[in-house]
């Protein structure tokens, strides 16, 4: 029997056009360094109009891909609705990524049209001359004749705009197209591998659609907030912040290039932030600044932390401290990104331990994403809470594929199919599920440290040894040991009123782990080394653990 429901195309300009219109007087706050600049959800949809024309004035048609490189700031949220909304498909590039990663990517995705935050028109004019296929360049906020000759030097580029100018006298209504088919890209991401090429995934307009109205569902987002995306526009689809505000008709608070511990506490408390998003270091970040330069933060409710496993001594600090909840979630750049959100079941007593291994594990799979474990010898493992197995998803906004353009090489392509086995995507993260569907990570697969016959989780070790008063960040790597294969390797940053050293901490570690699992290797190190990203690049710990680099003492 078929159905006798409407049949209407999933768009991300039905988002658009629902948010600018049904909450149309909400706001995006964008932080200018003193202060902050504002505009309406009116304003939004107006120059998202306003951009399309232009865009099209531009020649930009069918599928072609346009570029951002840029803040979190109102531009760039305007851009990712306009762009998808007009058929086009919005490319966020990761300003973080090295020169030739980036390089790569704007070529392998065929970007044409650029739209570059004013700030980074300097470092976007050293790329420009290896990027042969961006025609046009669009500049939000001014830039001096130097930076601007610079931009329209290579002879590939026809033209370099002005933001402002080139939307001034656009008409602000645009007809945007209901016949796209619900299926076909919206945006794309590149995955921030530290390994290889990075590899892009493409959204379809469906996808970001259902992902946007489930996201919402799942981390409660209401007409109310007032969300802080920390989380760069670049990074995973921007956790689908910018989706889920316009399903939700939440305000949107933007930090621009202004993210230090000691500007977000300001925006905080002036733009009454109720909700955040963003991984783990800036909330650590920001929790230190407030032990000594408080910051009202009473309209805040709760932050999101994902990108990598939260600390439980960080979201304890936030609750006991300043009220706020940390809500852990996980997900992936393949899957647009979230597939679970810990919300503790209602039941639980906050506070009680049984609350808190709720609130620390990587929660619960969200509506639509189902999820698999598959152990060593690719049995399917129960949901029982203890068996281990690597983690494999599937549904409606996991990515069935990478994004091929035809110029990878047999073993890139080998090496994007591997990552699928029967339709289901293999995370790469290993850990367990709860008969009530929470996911614990035990480790990413290849960061589980094989030390004998046991696996030592590494990430479990570097929320103990996190949780000293005396540590302010802690990355633990397998390094080669001759009796045992592998040992951990603990890399220790030291809070400045540290008055206890390694031997101390280990000690103290002693008390509350089997001794299997106590690191002997131990290295003070300034700073534990990031990607582009802002997670813990275990990769340079380890090549500097392999030069000779780290010092290391050796604790037995
Ligand atoms: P990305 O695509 O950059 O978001 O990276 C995805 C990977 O980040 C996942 O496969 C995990 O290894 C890791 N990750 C994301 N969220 C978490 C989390 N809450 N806990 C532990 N690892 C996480």
């Amino acid at each position: 029997m078929d159905s006798t429901m409407q049949r209407t195309p999933l768009l991300i300009s039905s988002l658009l056009r629902y948010g600018t219109l049904v909450h149309a007087d909400q706001k995006v706050i964008t932080w200018t360094g003193e202060g902050s600049r504002s505009i309406t959800y009116r304003q939004v949809g107006e120059q998202a109009g306003q951009l399309a024309h232009a865009l099209r004035s531009l020649g930009v048609t069918g599928d072609q891909r346009v570029g951002t490189f840029m803040w979190n700031n109102a531009e760039h949220l305007i851009t990712y609705l306009a762009v998808p909304s007009m058929g086009a498909v919005l490319h966020a590039l990761n300003i973080r990524l090295f020169p030739p990663q980036i390089i790569y990517v704007a070529n392998h995705a065929d970007d044409r049209v650029v739209i570059v935050d004013n700030t980074l028109a300097k470092p976007f004019a050293g790329l420009l001359p290896h990027l042969p296929r961006v025609q046009h360049v669009i500049v939000n906020g001014p830039i001096d004749a130097e930076t601007h000759a610079a931009l329209q030097d290579p002879a590939h580029v026809e033209s370099v705009h002005d933001w402002t100018e080139l939307l001034a006298g656009q008409p602000t209504a645009y007809d945007w197209p209901l016949d796209l088919d619900e299926d076909s890209a919206s945006s794309m991401c590149y995955t921030s591998g530290t390994t290889g090429n990075p590899k892009g995934v493409a959204y379809s307009h469906r996808s970001n659609y259902l992902h946007a109205v489930t996201a919402a569902l799942a981390l409660g987002a209401r007409q109310d907030d007032r969300l802080l995306v920390v989380v760069p526009l670049f990074h995973a689809n921007a956790w689908g912040f910018p989706y889920l505000a316009m399903a939700a008709g939440a305000s949107l608070v933007m930090p621009d290039r202004f993210l230090q511990a000691a500007p977000l506490a300001a925006m905080m408390e002036q733009e009454k932030v109720t909700f955040g998003a963003g991984v783990p270091t800036i909330w650590n970040d920001l929790l230190r600044h407030l032990d000594t330069s408080p910051a009202d933060l009473s309209a805040c409710r709760g932050l999101v932390v994902g990108g990598s496993a939260a600390p439980p001594a960080l979201m304890k600090a936030f609750q006991t401290k300043h009220d706020v909840t940390i809500i852990h979630a996980w997900g992936m750049t393949e899957m647009s990104p979230i597939g679970t959100v810990a919300t503790p079941p209602a039941h639980l007593e906050v506070g009680s331990d049984d609350y808190w291994r709720y609130a620390a594990s990587q929660g619960r799979l969200v509506v639509g994403v189902e999820g698999r474990l598959v152990g060593p010898d690719d049995e399917v493992a129960p949901w029982d809470g203890e068996s281990v197995g690597e983690l494999q998803v599937r549904g409606p906004w996991i990515t069935g594929s990478y994004y091929a353009n035809g110029a990878e090489s047999e073993v890139e392509r080998m090496e994007m199919e591997s990552k699928f086995q029967d339709g289901w995507l293999r995370t790469g993260d290993v850990g367990t599920l709860t008969p009530d569907g929470f996911l614990v990570l035990t480790d990413r697969a290849k960061d589980v440290i094989k030390s004998g016959g046991e696996w030592i989780s590494s990430v479990d070790l570097e929320n103990a040894i996190m949780a000293h008063p005396n540590v302010q960040e802690a990355s633990v790597v397998g390094v080669p040991d001759e009796r045992w294969g592998e040992r951990p390797l603990a890399s220790v940053v030291l809070r400045p009123s540290a008055t206890a050293g390694v031997a101390e901490i280990r000690e103290w570690l002693a008390t509350q782990l089997p001794k299997w699992m106590l690191p002997e290797r131990w290295a003070v190190i300034d700073e534990v080394p990031k990607t582009s990203v802002g997670k813990f690049d275990k990769k340079v710990l380890r090549k500097q653990y392999a030069a000779g680099e780290l010092e290391v003492q050796s604790l037995d």
